[in-house]
């Protein structure tokens, strides 16, 4: 009889493909991006992605309390109303017994955990956190879990999330009020999005001696006109104010059966620029004004941001690597915070008067850096042929 069950609650999260194809989970979503593309079919293995998660490499079950939503964004497949999608529903208990299933046979391990929103949103969370917490405290699991949160829950609810999981999202969507009302007519950007960001940086901040999950969130790239600063000036908000581990841009793509079945899909560069742009954002603490925006409010597409802000200003400025701080090393193109402090360790050692040098060193690029630099007070003579 039991075996039955977990047969049909097994067929049940087939039935339901990949759930959470437009929405990356892992810490390296282009590369998930890249998988998720080149399917053609979906079966049962779809709800199984392979993801870099904040405690390494993971097969992990991502999938929905339900693929039933009473909502309308114009951009999503679970829309409320949309004949082609098949609308599947599980009970906390069948979500935390298939959980238990896959990972007791070592198909899985970690968990991330959306859902459609259906009788409102703080009873769809009740049901995420219910089968959460049956996966922490009956099945005793203690790896990987990833919650998404609903708009507009409780603060209670939140804070109960940030204690099961390592990791929540609240999915932004767009970047400003205006922008999310074209995209998602019924959420409410301030009071159901910013707020749940806000409130989890709250509660991370009065219960410092407890394990809390960190936060990131998402946005839907070019549907709606929404430009690169506006993205990246509320990812940099976001970053500093919201302390966000990551923000996601997932270029947009237009599903057949929704409202903007007819809009053109955004390019995957766009997205990529985005990425690299968050990264100076975050990782080397660029400010968003130094980002080498268009006229547009658009990222050149042709070029890495970092270089285009390179060539503009240190083609004619080199940076002196004998006296550059680290902060200085890092806007050199080629040079990331593992070369910026290898150089660092190197000039306390000696000279770096030679391209050469900094290949020693680990400077995987010398001829990329060669342009905007000089070595001892000279431009660097570029001796290629001794590589
Ligand atoms: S609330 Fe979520 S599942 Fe529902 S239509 Fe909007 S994006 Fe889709």
């Amino acid at each position: 009889m039991a075996g039955r069950l977990v047969s049909e609650t097994l067929t049940k999260l087939s039935q339901m493909g990949d759930v959470t194809l437009h929405e990356p989970a892992g810490d390296s979503p282009q590369a998930e991006r890249i998988r998720r593309t080149r399917k053609q079919e979906f079966n049962f293995s779809d709800c199984i992605a392979s993801l870099q998660t904040p405690r390494g490499p993971k097969p992990v079950l991502k999938t929905m309390m339900t693929t039933a939503c009473e909502r309308n964004c114009h951009y999503c497949v679970f829309r409320a109303g949309r004949a082609k999608t098949k609308r599947v529903t599980f009970s906390p208990d069948e979500m935390a017994g298939a959980f238990d299933t896959l990972q007791s046979a070592g198909k899985v391990d970690g968990l991330f955990l959306s859902s459609g929103i259906i009788k409102g949103s703080v009873t769809t969370q009740d049901k995420i956190i219910d089968t959460a917490d049956i996966i922490r405290n009956k099945q005793r699991y203690r790896g990987y879990i990833h919650l998404k949160i609903m708009p507009g829950i409780e603060y209670d609810q939140l804070y109960r999330s940030m204690q099961l999981a390592d990791r929540i999202s609240v999915n932004l969507e767009a970047p400003t009020s205006e922008r999310l009302h074209k995209l998602a007519p019924k959420k409410v950007f301030v009071e159901e999005l910013v707020q749940m960001l806000q409130w989890a940086q709250q509660i991370r901040a009065d219960n410092r001696h407890q394990k809390l999950a960190s936060s990131v969130t998402q946005f839907v790239v070019g549907a709606v006109g929404d430009t690169d600063l506006e993205l990246l000036s509320m990812s940099d908000k976001l970053y500093s104010q919201a302390k966000l581990a990551r923000v996601y841009y997932s270029a947009f793509s237009p599903a057949p059966g929704t409202p903007f079945e007819g809009l053109p899909p955004t390019e995957a560069i766009r997205e990529f620029r985005l990425y690299q742009s968050s990264f100076l954002l975050r990782d080397y603490r660029w400010d968003v004004e130094e980002l080498p925006f268009l006229q547009s409010g658009n990222l050149r597409t042709d070029v890495d941001p970092k270089q285009a802000w390179a060539d503009e200003h240190l083609l004619h400025q080199p940076i002196e690597i004998m006296q550059a701080e680290r902060e200085q090393l890092l806007r050199i193109p080629g040079v990331g915070p593992v070369g910026a402090d290898a150089i660092m360790r190197a000039r306390r050692r000696g000279r770096l008067s030679e391209l050469i040098h900094l290949k020693q060193i680990g400077i995987r690029a010398p001829r990329k850096v060669a342009n905007y630099v000089l070595l001892d007070g000279k431009r660097p003579a570029r001796q290629l042929k001794l590589f």
